[in-house]
């Protein structure tokens, strides 16, 4: 509901984006997750869905027009100053008595963010939340179409979408949406194994994914799926991947993100891992699983790893003629003693994770104390050093995910 003349400057930007998607505009299609049940998954948990119209999608983009058409008419400069420049020009929207802080907050996130999308060069758009192609097709043709005459310098489209979603979307709708400027559609396939997928609550089964892949490909719309070593824990190690690898090969996905299970503690499986019914593997398990992905994977396409709990993340290349360089990665790994690996692991996460879970404000002394301790444990040569790494990149991995 728009009731302050400032309203109009301002749209709704959801909480999470995409690997890849940092320069992107956010458009909310709709709010969390309508599936929210996935043990793994902390994302939305204690926020219900909710369905936006087509309506209220619409006032958002004309507010992101009219935001985008100010800051061009600022003087050129740094994003910085024109945002400024901004700010201080319009005081009816900028400096409104008549709203509250949070409201003022609003405002001036939807400004900073298309500002930032103007320096990116207007090109990619990111459709929120969890499951954007939930939304009915007529209606996301309608938004997206609206969009695209709004923007004409947008190139690339993605969205996020359960496969479950995809299943009921007839071929011919989704090339609709593909013509209508919908490019990439990202999948959190996590495992092809049915044990697996019922275990964690995914909501999907294996033939699924796959008759999901194959409708988005058949539309020729870029298919990412997301793949998630560890998912199967201790209890379904092998055969979480061989039958992730058999359904990843029906489906043919352009791209393969891999993001190793990290458990985090605000997450239901954190629970089940306390319980003792989900026992967690190894960082050398989760490799062990990445290699054989590599090794059975039959089709052309691209693989990488998007985030830091993927421990060799310099894993990326494209598939068949990248594989045996990607072997040689892990092979390299597979190849250091047992304190090698330990060190390798300590540094890895040190240098790279634990900034991040520090930067992001959490000022979690109580963790880089546990980092401190157990390098000096590890320095001395102290018989509990592997048991205090352990519990450091455990509690570490538990608290987010970069
Ligand atoms: S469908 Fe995606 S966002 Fe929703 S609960 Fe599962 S993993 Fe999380």
């Amino acid at each position: 509901m728009r009731d302050a003349p400032g309203d109009d400057y301002c749209f709704d930007i959801g909480p999470m984006g995409a690997i890849g998607e940092q320069g992107s505009l956010m458009l909310r299609i709709n709010r969390h997750c309508p599936w929210n049940r996935c043990l793994f998954c902390s994302a939305y948990k204690g926020v219900k869905f909710e369905y936006r119209t087509e309506k209220e999608i619409k006032r958002d983009i004309d507010a992101i027009e009219r935001l985008s058409h100010m800051l061009s008419s600022a003087k050129p400069g740094q994003p910085g100053e024109v945002v400024r420049e901004v700010l201080s020009k319009h005081p009816e929207v900028y400096d409104d008595g008549s709203v509250g802080e949070q409201a003022l907050d609003v405002r001036y996130a939807s400004l900073t963010h298309v500002a930032r999308w103007l320096v990116s060069g207007a090109r990619t758009v990111f459709l929120q939340d969890a499951d954007a192609l939930i939304m009915r097709t007529p209606e996301l043709l309608e938004v997206l179409t609206y969009l695209r005459a709004a923007f004409p310098s947008i190139e690339r489209i993605t969205s996020y979408a359960r496969s479950r979603t995809l299943t009921h979307k007839p071929v011919q709708e989704l090339r609709a949406l593909r013509e209508a400027g919908l490019s990439r559609v990202l999948v959190g396939v996590e495992s092809g194994c049915d044990a697996v997928l019922e275990f964690m609550q995914k909501g999907v089964t294996a033939e699924e994914h796959i008759r999901a892949g194959r409708k988005v490909v058949e539309a020729k719309i870029r298919l990412v799926a997301f793949v998630m070593p560890g998912l199967g824990g201790k209890g379904f190690r092998d055969q979480h991947m061989v039958e992730t690898a058999v359904v990843l090969n029906q489906m043919r996905p352009d791209l393969i993100r891999l993001r190793s299970l990290a458990i985090q503690r605000s997450s239901p499986l954190y629970k089940r891992y306390e319980d003792g019914a989900f026992g967690c593997p190894s960082d050398d398990d989760m490799v062990d699983e990445i290699e054989l992905l590599v090794r059975s994977l039959d089709f052309p396409c691209e693989i990488e790893t998007g985030q830091l709990t993927n421990m060799l993340f310099e894993i990326a290349g494209k598939l068949p003629e990248d594989r045996e360089d990607i072997l040689k990665t892990i092979g390299r790994y597979k190849a250091m003693s047992h304190e090698e690996r330990l060190r390798f692991r300590f540094q890895r996460y040190s240098k790279y994770y634990l900034p991040y879970v520090i930067d992001r404000g959490r000022s979690d002394f109580e963790l880089e104390e546990q980092f401190e301790e157990a390098y000096d444990r590890l320095q001395r040569g102290a018989a509990d050093a592997e048991r205090k790494i352990e519990q450091a990149i455990f509690e570490m991995k538990s608290r987010c995910i970069p």
